[in-house]
C-alpha cells in the first residue's frame, strides 16, 4: 500500500452500484462502533465484501470517526491493493483481505480494541460460555488467536485458523483485540458489539465468584435454535 493513494477504477455498472451501496453501509456502520464505545481516536475498522465482485470496501487509515463519509471509504481487491479511493486503506486491510480470500462465506469483517474483550485478549484467556446469549451468538467460548504482528499475513492467518475450528464469529487476537466476521458488515458489527457485552458481563461475574458453565448439549440447542429458528423468516433478508 503506497503513500500515493488515489485510484479510480472503471467498474461495470452493476459493480459500481454494489460499491456505492457498500460505501453507504460501511460508513454508517462505523458510527455504531462509536455509539457502543468500542473504539477511541481512529482505531478500529469495518469492511464489507462487494456483492458480485472480488472487492471490499474498508475505512481509510487515520481519519477521525466524525469525518467518515461514504465517499471517504476506500475500495480494495482481495489482495488488499487499493482499487478506488483518495486515501490509504486502513492499516488492518491485509488482515481483512486474508479473511475474505480464505472464508468465502464471510461478507463483513470488524476489528476493534474494545476494552473488556481486549482485556481478555491481553491475558490470552478465552471468554467461557456461561451465558445463554453467548450460546446463542457464539455457540461456545470466544476463542483466542495467536500473537501476531502487523505487516504480513500473520494476523489474517491467525484469525482464519482460529475461526475455522470454532462456531464463534469473534476471535480475541492475543495481546491485541477482537476481530469479528459476519455474512455482511452489519453481522460483523453485531458480533463486535455482542463480544464486548459478554466479555464485560463475564468479567463482572468473575468478580462475584466462579461463573457456572452451561452443559454442551444446552449450548448446542441454544445455538441451533437462535441461528436457525429465532427472528424473522429469512425471505426479506
Ligand atoms: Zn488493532
Amino acid at each position: 500500500m503506497s503513500a500515493t493513494t488515489s485510484a479510480t477504477a472503471e467498474l461495470a455498472p452493476a459493480v459500481r452500484a454494489a460499491v456505492e451501496a457498500s460505501r453507504e453501509r460501511v460508513a454508517a456502520l462505523h458510527r455504531e462502533l462509536t455509539r457502543y464505545e468500542l473504539v477511541v481516536w481512529t482505531a478500529g475498522n469495518v469492511s464489507e465484501r462487494v456483492e458480485g465482485a472480488d472487492l471490499f470496501v474498508i475505512k481509510p487509515s487515520g481519519v477521525a470517526y466524525d469525518d467518515l463519509t461514504p465517499g471517504s471509504m476506500v475500495v480494495c481487491d482481495l489482495d488488499g491493493n487499493l482499487v478506488e479511493g483518495t486515501r490509504a486503506p486502513s492499516s488492518d486491510t491485509a488482515a481483512h483481505a486474508y479473511v475474505y480470500r480464505h472464508m468465502s462465506h464471510v461478507g463483513g469483517v470488524v476489528h476493534t480494541h474494545s476494552t473488556y474483550a481486549t482485556a481478555w485478549a491481553a491475558r490470552a484467556e478465552p471468554v467461557p460460555c456461561v451465558l445463554t446469549m453467548m450460546a446463542d451468538e457464539f455457540g461456545g467460548e470466544i476463542p483466542v488467536g495467536p500473537f501476531a504482528l502487523i505487516g504480513d499475513d500473520s494476523i489474517g492467518k491467525g484469525i482464519v485458523d482460529t475461526l475455522r475450528t470454532s462456531r464463534s464469529p469473534a476471535v480475541l487476537m492475543r495481546n491485541h483485540g477482537p476481530f469479528t466476521i459476519g455474512k455482511d458488515a452489519r453481522g460483523a458489527v453485531k458480533a463486535a458489539v455482542m463480544c464486548e457485552e459478554v466479555a464485560r458481563t463475564v468479567h463482572v461475574a468473575r468478580q462475584l465468584g466462579e461463573p457456572l458453565p452451561i452443559a454442551q448439549g444446552d449450548v448446542d440447542s441454544l445455538h441451533d435454535r437462535y441461528q436457525n429458528v429465532y427472528g424473522q423468516a429469512p425471505a426479506g433478508g
